[in-house]
């Protein structure tokens, strides 16, 4: 098993470095202090891939030491109910979590929370956190995902009762001023802020969602699905303001009051939620001199310029072999974790490349939406049902191949959807229409 970085054992000094104050006075109280903060393998974010990747190098029997650094305080754990179950006070926090404390002690993986990566040394091997104390790796994971796009009319800082939903710390706040907001304002109609307007309208607030294109989920899905869901969320009570840019937020004693619009139209809100996106929080790589772009820039291997950096998930930027070979990032759990597991092969020494086909999924109400692959540049569609009975299916073709699938309270279509697309079919447009046929049956058989 390949240890690529050969240092001193750690063993029995635990999760000493929590808390900066703590870990300088173990340092200097210790004569071991050298060797406090080496890693073989260090992983820089404790998201999904972080912590995938650290699952996957001890599956794969990876015994050098691992260290999963984080900035948040919290054990590692899953985003998505965040705008989900989570935000309607559904599901507890303890089981979001990707697995319990135990695991990671078992393991010997050591956790490193509240620990923000300032600066990366890629010749000394050495990372620095916001104090400039350092930890040296021998490989290094990127896996820092991104940072909520702000509000490009302006800061947004200085009021209260702007928030976006990232975070555990994000969503926790918003649960906490949910209770004396009855307006709300979600900016953006991607999938989090249409999660998000889902479970604040089944709250009883009144909310109004401001979308800059002209029609909802307008990067990710075509016109039947985003009409489906604007039909569906005006039913619940949300209104929309679609081809609609925002000017700036209204403020008064430090909180907002209200979002302006470009139109000139102000919308009166008690609490505005951002969801305009992320941008990859890649900053020490840049500084470094790995090669970024809109992403840490990573071969099929998920390595960076740099051979031994690797990025994965959110922030990592690649040629997608379902994407036509485009350079992209995914956001999605599926992508997090394939590339984490293909980072740890390649690692650990298991050849392995990245060519999984992406999925994802948004639920909504009682509407669950499950997406196998690329809609990106289709030029034929066709429907599976009727959007009037609520379950249907929208397939995406490109030269006459099918590419993506868009799986509406059909999980069926969505299973066998992945197994067509990743054969590449070229089904017939009637054949796809026909939901008395089910796709498996479309798979080419040679
Ligand atoms: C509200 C919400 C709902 C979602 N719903 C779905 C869904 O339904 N289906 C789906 O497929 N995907 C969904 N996603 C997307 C999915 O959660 C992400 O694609 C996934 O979390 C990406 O994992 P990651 O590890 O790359 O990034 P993240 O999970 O964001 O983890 C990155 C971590 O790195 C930390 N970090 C960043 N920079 C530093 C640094 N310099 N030093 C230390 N730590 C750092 C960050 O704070 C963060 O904790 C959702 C995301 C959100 C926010």
């Amino acid at each position: 098993m390949e240890t690529p970085f050969a240092a001193p054992s750690l063993s029995g000094l635990g999760q000493e470095r929590r808390l900066t104050a703590r870990t300088r006075a173990k340092r200097e109280a210790s004569t071991i202090s050298a060797e406090l903060d080496q890693f073989d393998i260090a992983i820089v974010g404790a998201g999904h891939a972080g912590a995938q990747a650290a699952i996957a190098l001890r599956g794969q029997g990876y015994e050098g030491r691992i260290g999963l650094i984080g900035d948040e305080p919290d054990l590692p754990y899953e985003r998505p109910p965040l705008s989900k179950e989570y935000l309607a006070g559904e599901k507890p926090f303890e089981r979001m979590l990707l697995r319990k404390e135990s695991f990671w002690e078992e393991r010997d993986i050591r956790l490193l929370p509240s620990t923000r990566i300032e600066r990366v040394d890629a010749r000394t091997h050495e990372l620095f956190d916001a104090e400039g104390e350092s930890i040296r790796y021998g490989k290094l994971i990127w896996a820092g995902g991104g940072e909520p796009r702000r509000m490009p009319c302006g800061s947004d800082a200085g009021l209260s009762g702007v928030h976006a939903i990232r975070t555990h710390a994000d969503v926790q706040l918003l649960r906490k001023e949910l209770a004396a907001a009855d307006r709300i304002v979600v900016v953006g109609g991607g999938y989090i802020g249409l999660e998000a307007a889902a479970v604040l309208t089944r709250l009883g607030k009144h909310v109004t969602v401001v979308e800059a294109a002209t029609r909802l989920l307008s990067r990710v899905c075509g016109a039947p699905i985003s009409d489906f869901y604007e039909r569906l969320h005006r039913a619940a009570g949300v209104e929309f303001r679609l081809n609609t840019m925002t000017d700036c937020l209204e403020g008064e004693d430090h909180h907002v009051r209200g979002v302006r619009l470009s139109c000139g139209e102000s919308l009166p809100a008690d609490l505005v939620i951002i969801g305009i996106g992320i941008v990859p929080s890649i900053e020490p790589l840049t500084a470094a001199g790995i090669d970024t772009a809109n992403g840490v820039r990573v071969d099929a291997q998920c390595r960076t310029s740099d051979p031994d950096i690797f990025a994965i998930g959110d922030c990592a930027l690649h040629v997608n072999a379902w994407a036509d070979s485009a350079e992209i990032r995914l956001e999605s759990v599926q992508n997090a974790n394939d590339m984490a597991k293909v980072a740890a092969q390649v690692i650990t020494g298991t050849p392995a490349h990245y060519d999984a086909l992406p999925w994802f999924w948004s639920n909504q109400y009682d509407v669950k939406l499950q997406t196998a692959g690329l809609s990106m540049g289709y030029d034929d569609h066709v429907l599976r049902g009727s959007p009037d009975e609520g379950s249907f299916s929208m397939a995406y073709l490109k030269a006459g191949r099918i590419v993506a699938l868009d799986a509406v309270n059909r999980p069926a279509d969505f299973v066998q959807a992945q197994k067509l697309i990743r054969a590449r079919a070229s089904p017939s447009l009637a054949a796809l229409a026909d939901i008395e046929m089910p796709l498996k049956t479309l798979i080419p058989t040679s």
